[in-house]
């Protein structure tokens, strides 16, 4: 068997929805990122800017890199009903692990022949829809995601640089979108811009998860139930329809607390209860102030005493945001 052929049989075994190959030489040009930040439209991520060599470089990553393994795992299912909506990928385990643990799995295998990885799962200075798109894998659709033929849009992307060099070529793959703008008519912001281009600040991915200080007035109301990430641009693709609920046990949804209930959690609560789940990271700060958000749009009467509580709060944008759930309600 070709080494291609043993690398994508170990992936699968490990539970890998997918695993392609690009040569490491490939090369983007720095234009469209430069643009998109000089635009403002990465709002704080100040850390996307950085590397921008190796972004453009992915051959600089890794000393002596042939080639770039992309793989894709998927995280599809049913959200269970709750108050207070969690993105699709962020109801189990934190995918940085689980797929990291495979990657790591793979890297033991090719470092075994005598070569060198190194790994990333949506960190590190990588462009990996860009990457994957020349792996043949997809294309970057309006809504900036990869999408898929075989697997749709709901999938984590990882990447292995390694100096083992692996027959592949790189492709581009067609942009089947079309004249769809499912995506685009779908998000409550208006933060895609224009096609395949998002504005962060707008975005309640980002409002809700990256974004440290008060949420923007004008965003409040538009956030509706959702806690924790959106996933309006990823369920609009009509590509979807051939997404299979993922078999990654670890995914299972956790049972988290109702908003109201974050509300009177402790730090000792918050970390025991969202221990190694990628909501863990944006703390519980972050998460009452959108528990407030997300009670001033779908709470009632019955919260009151719960956005009290935040009122009280230490917190000046718990404090705040809780007040102004209380004047929605
Ligand atoms: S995640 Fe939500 S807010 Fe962000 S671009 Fe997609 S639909 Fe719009
Ligand atoms: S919803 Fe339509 S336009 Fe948006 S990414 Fe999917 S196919 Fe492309």
């Amino acid at each position: 068997m070709l080494i291609k052929e043993t690398i994508q049989e170990k992936a699968y075994e490990l539970g890998i929805t997918f695993c392609e190959f690009v040569p490491a030489d490939i090369t983007f040009s720095a234009e469209k990122i430069q643009d998109w930040y000089s635009q403002g439209y990465a709002a704080e991520m100040k850390w996307l800017e950085q590397n921008i060599d190796k972004r453009t470089q992915p051959s600089l990553v890794l000393d002596g890199a042939k080639t770039i393994i992309v793989c894709g795992l998927n995280y599809w299912q049913i959200k269970p009903e709750r108050q207070g909506s969690i993105a699709t990928y962020a109801l189990g385990r934190d995918y940085h692990k689980v797929l990291g643990n495979k990657l790591k799995t793979l890297c033991n295998f090719i470092e075994d022949l005598g070569e060198r990885t190194k790994y990333y799962v949506d960190t590190g200075p990588v462009l990996e829809r860009p990457i994957a798109e020349l792996a043949g894998i997809g294309w970057q659709g309006k809504s900036s995601l990869l999408v898929t033929k075989q697997y749709g849009t709901f999938f984590f992307l990882g990447e292995i640089f390694t100096t083992l060099p692996i027959e592949c070529k790189s492709e581009k793959h067609t942009n089947f979108c079309g004249s769809c703008s499912k995506c685009m008519l779908a998000c409550p912001t208006g933060a895609i811009v224009t096609a395949g281009k998002v504005d962060a600040n707008k975005c309640i991915s980002y409002l809700t998860i990256e974004h440290k200080g008060a949420i923007p007035l004008e965003y409040r109301k538009l956030i509706g139930g959702r806690l924790y990430g959106c996933d309006e641009c990823n369920a609009a693709c009509p590509w979807n329809k051939v997404a299979k609920t993922t078999s990654e046990q670890d995914f299972t949804p956790r049972n988290y607390p109702s908003a109201r209930d974050i509300l009177y959690m402790t730090s000792e609560e918050f970390s025991t209860t969202f221990a190694g789940s990628p909501i863990h990271r944006i703390k519980l700060e972050r998460l009452q102030r959108n528990a407030c958000i997300v009670l001033g749009n779908i709470g009632n009467k019955n919260d009151i005493d719960a956005l009290q509580h935040a009122v009280k709060s230490d917190n000046e944008i718990i404090s705040e945001a809780a007040q102004w759930a209380i004047g929605e309600l």
